[in-house]
Order: structure tokens, then sequence, then C-alpha cells
């Protein structure tokens, strides 16, 4: 078989970050297109990301970042996922160099266009005597597996192709039965995966099994396939989930079997659920995709996600992507299992959307959300949008009061509708003041602010808090009834700066409204009390 790339001393970072060999750093991010991306999975990226594109590029290496799709399962396959995966990827700002719809020296990117190579290396195998074809049915290996369970033994296949007689395989060729190649793997002796995270872990080979490389429908399995790929790619260092350690031993003398140098590997540390366990779909939102439409910030979530297992130091929290290139390396990535803080995700893009991107940056944001919500016409998500102005206006006012994106709608919504939700006439009413004095306040207040600047939000205050003493009213009392009358809501921003935010026009019509809502509730009181 032919190698697509030169190989060369493989290990060009070691475990302090350290170059050690001038070769280029060749990472790669290998989903299986499954489903959605799960943020386990996008941590994974990001981690390929950063050690190739941040800590390589930094010391003056080429870092180059590799988006392999692995899908041989085909049975295991969804339609649309791999397109699904890439979106999320961008959308995360994980750009790739190499992959399935961009090319590369490697392609192709896709392990179903890769078969024969797979079959080649198979075929290697065989004629070196590190793999077998193994006849099995089905049947029989739930046989063998019952009877190991009643003898209290773990379940594995009892290795009973390894030792046919040459006579018995070839009649089992003669009569063209399906077959699948299995690893022979080495009965004693012991294999040492040596990860940069944990340090060196020791297998005894008597405990691996003869694991299938090669299935009946002539697709490699991921062992293959991944170690095959991994050496076609010329990719240096394997960095990857936790759970696929129990794999690595296996790998480990696949490489040696096929004469090749293993790549340096590291296992990134899993992300568990609050309270411990496998963060899945009953904690809370696992995939990218949900992220995002629930108004998160790919910024905000990168910066979450690097912390779950990397740390710079006891106290720096906030690491925007261009920062992160700068300060990850692999020595600071920690073995142990983090836990997903829903609540910390949160505070990090309530962060992000008030401290960190700009009031344009966020009012682009927010436009999608709105348009969703009805309350602006679709359009781009830029300055080039007709209700752009008004929305910066909104984000700039309203901007610490968002956690999501997707809060937005709520928070702005009557700022933006011509007609507020109905609300209770009752609570244009102050506390401790009688209706009648508050109708005539109300009235007084129109009149006022119809006659005001409210572009000048101090001039404006300075007015009402006349009024209010003209009326013998607290000024805090005098303001919650423009609030409720404005906005339909006993909160909101500052009332002045969200009376300019409403405009003249509204605040105008919403004051009259008002009034006549006051008239009629208090007719109504009245009616009840006779
Ligand atoms: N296809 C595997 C996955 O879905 C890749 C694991 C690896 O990176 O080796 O995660």
């Amino acid at each position: 078989m032919t190698a697509t790339a030169a190989q060369s001393p493989v290990t060009t970072l070691d475990e302090t970050g350290t170059v050690i060999a001038g070769r280029a750093v060749r990472v790669r991010f290998a989903p299986s297109p499954t489903g959605s991306l799960h943020i386990g999975g996008a941590k994974t990226a990001l981690f390929n990301w950063l050690f190739a594109h941040g800590e390589a590029r930094r010391q003056g290496l080429t870092g180059t970042f590799i988006l392999r799709v692995e899908d041989t399962d085909r049975n295991r396959l969804v339609p649309g996922a791999e397109e699904g995966l890439r979106d999320a990827l961008r959308w995360l700002g994980l750009i790739w160099d190499e992959g399935p719809d961009v090319g590369g020296p490697a392609e192709p990117y896709r392990q179903s266009e890769r078969t024969e190579t797979y079959l080649a290396a198979a075929e290697d195998l065989i004629a070196g005597g590190h793999a077998y074809r193994c006849y099995c049915t089905r049947d029989r290996l739930e046989r063998v597996r019952t009877e190991q369970q009643a003898r209290g033994e773990a379940p594995g296949y009892d290795r009973h192709c390894r030792a046919l007689p040459p006579e018995e395989r070839a009649a089992q060729e003669a009569a063209g039965l399906p077959s699948v190649v299995r690893f022979a793997t080495p009965r004693d002796g012991e294999t040492v995966v040596r990860d940069m995270i944990r340090g060196p872990i020791t297998y005894q080979n008597v405990n691996l099994e003869d694991l299938v490389l090669l299935k009946s429908d002539g697709y490699p399995t991921y062992h293959l396939a991944n170690v095959v790929d991994d050496h076609e790619m010329d990719i240096s260092h394997i960095m990857r989930g936790d759970e696929w350690i129990p794999t690595a031993p296996v790998h480990t003398l696949l490489y040696a079997a096929l004469g090749w140098e293993m790549p340096a590997i590291a296992h990134l540390p899993l992300i568990l659920a609050p309270g411990g366990g496998k963060l899945s779909k009953r904690h809370g939102s696992t995939a990218v995709e949900e992220f995002r439409t629930q108004g998160y910030l790919p910024e905000a979530l990168l910066n979450y996600l690097a912390l779950l297992g990397w740390s710079f130091d006891a106290s720096t929290e906030l690491f925007p992507p261009e920062r992160l290139l700068e300060s990850f390396t692999l020595a600071r990535v920690s073995p142990s299992p983090a836990t997903f803080d829903y609540a910390k995700l949160r505070w990090f893009n309530q962060q992000y959307i008030n401290h960190v991107i700009s009031v344009d940056d966020l009012a682009g944001r927010v436009l999608p959300f709105l348009s969703g919500a009805g309350l602006v016409p679709d359009g781009p998500a830029d300055a080039s949008h007709p209700a752009f102005g008004q929305v910066r206006e909104l984000s700039a006012l309203l901007k610490d009061r968002l956690e999501t994106l997707a809060d937005a709608p709520e928070h702005m919504r009557f700022f933006l509708v011509d007609e507020l939700d109905p609300y209770d006439p009752a609570l244009l009413v102050p506390k401790k003041v009688e209706p009648l004095d508050a109708l005539a306040a109300l009235e007084a207040a129109g009149t006022a602010l119809a006659g005001a600047d409210l572009a000048d939000e101090a001039g404006t205050e300075v007015k009402m808090r006349a009024l209010a003493d003209e009326l013998g009213l607290k000024a805090g009392q005098l303001f919650m009834a423009i609030r409720v009358a404005t906005t339909g809501r006993t909160q909101s921003p500052g009332l002045f700066a969200t009376l300019r935010a409403i405009g003249p026009e509204r605040v105008g019509e919403r004051m009259a409204r008002a009034v006549d809502a006051l008239r009629r509730h208090g007719d109504e009181v009245v009616g009840a009390d006779d």
C-alpha cells in the first residue's frame, strides 16, 4: 500500500509543549455522522484546533487541523448529519484546513471513499500473520457468549478461527462463506500507551480481544480505519475523548503490526453531568445546535468548553477565541473529568453579551431572534437591516439584562410593537395613591411628555420630578405610573432611556390609552361598588 504523505519523526511537541523535532503538527477531528455535534465532540474539536492553530503555530510550526468523517458504520448513518456537523463547527469558528468539502493533500477525507486502502491494510496484516479471517456465525458467537456468562467469564471472542487448520480455512473459503477479518492480538507481553496527558498506561495483552478489523460488508471497523487514516494522513498527534482509552492498546499494537510509527496520543477529559455520570439529554441540552438556537454565543460556548479541562491560571476566566489561541497549551490540560454547569455557561454568555462583544455586533446577532419572533422584518443580520439603528439602541439599553440572545424578543418587545400586550389597568395606580389622583397624574404626565424632548433624558427627568412635586406625589410613584402606561410592565430599564427608545409618537399614544383604560377601570370599580 502507498502512504500519501511522507512519514517523519512523529512527536513534535512533548508533554510540556516543547518542540522536540521540527515537524509539522497535523491533528484531526474525526466525528461519525450519526447525529448532531455533541458538546463533548465540540470540546475535542476545540482542543485539536487550539493545539494546531494556537500552540503549534506559536512555536513557528505548521499547524494543520483536519476534519475527517468516519462514516464506515453504515447502519448508524443519519442523513444530513455530516452537513449538520460541519455547520456546527463553522458556527463555532473551528475552521478546518483539510476536509471533505475543502479537500487537501490526503483526500478523500470521508472514510466511505477510502475503503480500498483499508482492504489493502487488512490484506497486509493477514499476510504478515497479524490478522485472520473469521467465519463464525452470529449464532455461534451468541452461543459462546452465553456459555461464557454461565461460567462467570468475561464475554469475548474465543479465537476459534485463529487456530483453524489450513484445510478447514480453505474449505470455508471454497464454500464462499461470509467472513470478517480479526486482529491476532499478541497473547503475551504488555502494551504501554504513552498518553501525553495521563502518562504511561500499561495493559496486559492477554486481556485484549481479537477485535474485528474488517466487517463482512467489506467496510472496516473504527479501529482499522482510524489507524490507517491517521497514518495515511500523516497525523502527528491524536487528541480524542477519553472514552476511547480502551481502544488505545489495540491501536498501539496495530501500528506495530503494520510497521508504522504511532502518532503521539492524548485523551481529553470527559464532560460529566451535574451530579456525576455521562452528560445526556435528560440533564439539558447537549447538542451545539441547541445552544445556538437558545441564543448562546459561539465564543461563550468555546470559552466555557475550553475551561472544562484546561486552565491558564487559577483565576482568569474570560478567553475569547483569539486569547485562547494565544494561551492554550496541552501541558495545562488536566486528566480529571470536568462537570458541566449550565448556570456557569449562562454566566459566560451574559459576560460576552454585556462586556466582550460590541453593541454593533450584539445588534447584528439579536436581529435574527427578533425577526424569528415577528418583531422586525426578516433581513440581513447586520447594519444594512432597516431596523438595525433601533435594535442597536435597544441592545445598548438592555445588554445587561440579556443572558442569551433568545431573551431579546421578550425584553425588546414593547419597544417594537405598535400596541402593548394587554395589562391590568390597576397597575397604573401607584401604591398609596387614590385612583382619581392617579388618573389626574397620568393626564398631566401625558401632556408634559408631549411637550418634552424625549431625546434629552436628563431634561425630561427634571420636568417629571417637578410635575410629581406639583401633584404632591413622590417621583417614584409618578414614574411607576408612566412606566406601566408606556411599557405595560412594572419593570424596565431606566425610565427616561426607555421613553427615549420608545419614541415620542408611541409614548404619546400609550399615555392617552392608559388614561382611557384607567378611566374605564375606575368606572367599572365604582360600578361594582354600587
Ligand atoms: N469516529 C470516532 C468518534 O466518533 C473518532 C474517535 C477518534 O478520534 O479516534 O468520536
